[in-house]
């Protein structure tokens, strides 16, 4: 024993350099300081991933580590969580076996900011499966059509942006399939809420979608002739507001080359394919259109002068008589800018709809799965629309759902096990949530409600029914209280929300009604299928994009709660995509946010640590001669008889009925540092 402590000793020196690997071990857990020590020593080592328990903290490295080789997921395949250093494939084995053992449905639910890693850690997991699970030659397709979708649907729907080259402008939950036998049988994506107002306008140094330039560069000759593209992007309005259609880290050619086999793969008809490209190319062109086109007519498949009239004039019924009114220049360019949007957006749906029919499992058999989430983290930037507030009104949404499953979880457990405990202090973003979607009151209510009213609503009549309704929410600022709450003012057609990350102003903007009508007369099979499926049918009181948000979020919420949370959370370590570089406040903000260290008090409060019996006997029993090599007792038994060897005092410990409780990570960070010199 002495022995033990004095190599203990010597170990402790190596954990002063790089950490240590669970922040549940740390003495100072409550605080911040403590963290960020931890956390930057290890980044420095590069050591990018810590545990908080079972949840995994990722800082972006900005530079290959060759930490995700085949070499790498080998070693991590079937090894318990906590015997090797923190890993994202570490994580995906532990939720893939639980899986397994326990036939139960699981979700990993990645969440960070822009540029913090979540869709390469998404990624990495998806590989981890494609290559670790079992599979017979029948399936080896789906693996490739899961794998292959990704580039697919990073080309439709990832952009340039400031804060990240290859930023995902959409929301994307991902279902994998297993069978009994563990293998990927098959997938299901779902998107939210395509950044569809980038199809027209990109702000300085940020890049329309990547398919555009991929099209443009890389298509060929022939192709480019028929949709009447030229192979220069400087001559497409649509690709170069942001003035950097050349991105150095950014292949277009090859990355074309890629999603024409992917396509192929997914199977894509050909048919399909040359709709696809008609569509791309027919945005390329109305963003040029001096209203005088009739090659957009032509790949829209709807005759000139119709399409035409639709971008130019708007059809106002007067005694149950059409009649023809033309727009002012400015509405026409609204008009336009508005369908190609549209266009867009749709066109995106489909091609979701298409990778889930091709990644469909026609089996009707149980099956399990594992769900990806990649969503995009909070967001504040100087200006702040609608997409903002959707975007974290989302973000609430998922923290408390954490805020649910976390502590719902913990108390379960202890109550399952019959074990006491005290509820941790907490942050409760409820009241948010209420403030954006609760029924006739809410702001999306209130929003609906102006939108749909008959007569003049408009953005102001908005704002002023939200100052009325909203006054006296402690969450919610007006230009009139702004001052009162916090010292910055607001402007004139702003409102400012207290988000549990923090406050962001939004500006109000417009809403308008588009040319679907024209739209439904195309001769391109998709873009009829586009207008068809989603139009409402004349009666029904249609849908405002925020109440249509707001459903799909239910319907997410709802997919979530009936599985098994694992959480990943990427830190963004500098505003430079730069390797080496800790930015310790802007770190610490994503730490604050992010609501790292609340999860970490709640892993600590009562008991730190809990391990089923037959596992803790299995990694321990060799620091007890009685219970080494082979223990013939029960593994409650055993795990008693190993603890009282040890020198447990009675308040360290807890038994539960499948598992110990142990309650400061020290009594662990003994045997673990004990057991490691045993090896
Ligand atoms: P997010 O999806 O959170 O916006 P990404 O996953 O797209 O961010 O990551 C942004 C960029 O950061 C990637 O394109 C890549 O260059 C780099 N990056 C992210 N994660 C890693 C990693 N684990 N190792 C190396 N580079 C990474
Ligand atoms: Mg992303």
């Amino acid at each position: 024993r002495h022995r033990i402590l004095q190599e203990m000793e010597g170990s402790l020196t190596a954990r002063d350099r790089v950490g240590i690997q669970d922040f549940v071990l740390l003495d100072a857990y409550t605080s911040e300081t403590a963290f960020m020590d931890n956390l930057r020593k290890r980044f420095n080592e590069n050591l990018i991933y810590t545990y908080i328990g079972t949840l995994l903290v990722s800082v972006n490295p900005y530079k290959e580590l060759g930490i995700y080789t085949k070499k790498q997921m080998d070693i991590y395949m079937g090894v318990n969580f906590f015997e090797l250093p923190p890993h994202i494939f570490a994580l995906a084995d532990n939720v893939y076996r639980t899986m397994i053992s326990e036939t139960s449905n699981h979700f990993i639910l990645i969440s960070g900011e822009s540029g913090a890693g979540k869709t390469e850690a998404s990624k990495k997991v998806l590989q981890f499966y494609a290559v670790c699970c079992p599979s017979t030659r029948l399936l080896d397709n789906v693996r490739d059509r899961l794998l292959l979708s990704n580039p697919v649907l990073e080309a439709f729907g990832n952009a340039k942006t400031l804060k990240n080259d290859n930023s995902s402008r959409f929301g994307k939950y991902m279902d994998i399939q297993f069978d009994h036998q563990g293998a990927a049988v098959g997938g299901h994506v779902l998107s939210y809420l395509l950044e569809k107002s980038r199809v027209v306008h990109q702000n300085h140094g940020e890049r329309n979608f990547h398919i555009f330039y991929q099209l443009v560069e890389g298509g060929e000759d022939e192709l480019l002739r028929w949709l009447g593209l030229e192979r220069n992007c400087q001559n497409y309005r649509f690709l170069i507001q942001g003035e950097c259609a050349k991105v150095s880290s950014i292949n277009d050619k090859s990355d074309w080359k890629t999603v024409q086999k992917a396509l192929i793969i997914i199977e894509f008809s050909e048919k399909d394919i040359e709709d696809l490209f008609a569509i791309l190319a027919s945005v390329l062109h109305l963003g040029n259109v001096h209203f005088g086109a009739s090659a957009l007519g032509y790949l829209l498949g709807i005759p000139s002068n119709m399409l035409r009239e639709g971008l130019t004039h708007r059809k106002i019924e007067a005694k149950a008589e059409e009649v023809l009114s033309p727009f002012t220049a400015e509405h026409a360019k609204y008009a336009r800018d508005a369908l190609a949007k549209a266009i867009y957006g749709r066109t995106f749906s489909w091609l979701v709809n298409k990778i889930n029919e091709s990644l469909a499992n026609k089996d009707s058999t149980r099956k399990t799965v594992i769900g990806l989430l990649d969503i995009y983290g909070f967001e504040v930037f100087d200006m702040n629309s609608f997409e903002q507030f959707c975007i974290n009104f989302c973000n609430e949404k998922l923290q408390q759902l954490f805020i649910q499953l976390t502590l719902k979880s913990e108390q379960e457990e202890y109550e399952m096990e019959g074990i006491e405990w005290e509820p941790v202090p907490y942050f409760n973003n409820k009241i948010i949530c209420d403030l954006v979607e609760e029924k006739h009151r809410g702001i999306i209510s209130i929003l609906d409600e102006e939108c749909l009213r008959p007569g003049e609503a408009t953005d102001f009549t908005f704002l002023e029914k939200l100052e009325e309704k909203m006054c006296g929410h402690p969450h919610f600022v007006t230009h009139k209280l702004a001052d009162q709450k916090t010292r910055k003012t607001l402007e004139r057609g702003e409102f400012r929300l207290l988000h549990y990350a923090g406050e962001v102003t939004y500006s109000v903007a417009g809403n308008c009604s588009l040319l679907f009508k024209v739209m439904r007369q195309s001769k391109n099979s998709i873009i009829q299928h586009c207008f068809h499926a989603i139009e409402p049918d004349g009666k029904k009181r249609p849908e405002t994009v925020a109440t249509q948000f707001k459903s799909s979020l239910a319907g997410l919420t709802e997919i979530l709660m009936t599985k098994e949370p694992w959480y990943v959370r990427c830190l963004k370590p500098n505003h430079c995509k730069q390797p080496d570089r800790f930015d310790d406040v802007m770190v610490r903000h994503q730490v604050k946010y992010l609501g790292l260290m609340e999860h970490l008090r709640v892993r600590r409060a009562g008991f730190a640590y809990r391990r089923r019996y037959e596992v803790f006997l299995k990694r321990y029993k060799a620091l007890c001669p009685d219970t080494w090599p082979h223990w013939k007792g029960t593994p409650a038994e055993g795990v008693q008889r190993l603890i009282k060897h040890l020198g447990y005092k009675p308040d360290e410990y807890k038994m539960g009925r499948t598992k110990i409780f142990i309650r400061h990570p020290r009594t662990l960070f003994a045997i673990e540092d004990a057991f490691e010199i045993c090896k």
